[in-house]
C-alpha cells in the first residue's frame, strides 16, 4: 500500500488537504489524525472508507471535468473557420486524455478521495441513488464517531449493502 495519497476534509477544523496515506498522518492545521491504510493489507478492496468508516466507495477518473469542457467549448467556437473539424479535433483529444487520467476512489459519504489504491478496478462506478443516499444521511444524520474499527452500520445503510452481500 505504498505510494497512496489522499484527499480529505477534516472533521474538526474543515480543512481540505492532500497528504500521503500514512499511518499516523494528521491535519496540518489543528492536528487532528486520520486512520491510515488497513495493516497487513495485500491489495485487496477497502470495503468501506477508513476515514468515516461509514461511507462505501466509488471509482471515477481523475479528471478535470472544467478542462474537458473548455476544450469543447474552444472547439466550438473556431468550428465555423474549420468546418467543424475544430470538433473532431477536441473530442479526439478529450478521450486521449480521458484514457491516460488515473482513477480516482472516492467516499460517498465524506468525499475522501483515495489516489493509487491497488486493485481499483474492483470498485464499483459511481451511482447516483447511493450518492443521495449518503447526500441524506450526511445531511440529516448526526456525524457518526466512528473509531479504527469496521464501521457502523446505520439505519438505511444495510439495503444499499455492496453487492457481494446478495
Ligand atoms: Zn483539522
Ligand atoms: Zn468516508
Amino acid at each position: 500500500m505504498d505510494g497512496i495519497e489522499i484527499t480529505w476534509l477534516c472533521p474538526s477544523c474543515r480543512h481540505v488537504q492532500t497528504a500521503p496515506w500514512t499511518p499516523g498522518v494528521a491535519c496540518t492545521r489543528c492536528g487532528r489524525p486520520i486512520p491510515g491504510p488497513p495493516e497487513g493489507s495485500t491489495g485487496l478492496p477497502l470495503e468501506r472508507c477508513r476515514l468515516c468508516g461509514v461511507g462505501e466507495l466509488y471509482r471515477q477518473k481523475d479528471f478535470n471535468v472544467r478542462w474537458g469542457l473548455a476544450v469543447v467549448a474552444l472547439a466550438a467556437v473556431l468550428a465555423y473557420w474549420t468546418w467543424g473539424l475544430s470538433l473532431v479535433g477536441a473530442l479526439l483529444l478529450d478521450t486521449w486524455l480521458y484514457r491516460r487520467v488515473p482513477w480516482v476512489v472516492i467516499c460517498y459519504y465524506c468525499h475522501a478521495h483515495y489516489r493509487g489504491l491497488p486493485g481499483v478496478k474492483a470498485y464499483e462506478t459511481f451511482d447516483l441513488l447511493k450518492h443521495d443516499v449518503y447526500k441524506t444521511l450526511r445531511e440529516q444524520g448526526p456525524t457518526p464517531i466512528v473509531l479504527d474499527g469496521p464501521g457502523i452500520q446505520g439505519p438505511g445503510i444495510r439495503e444499499f449493502g455492496r453487492p457481494a452481500d446478495g
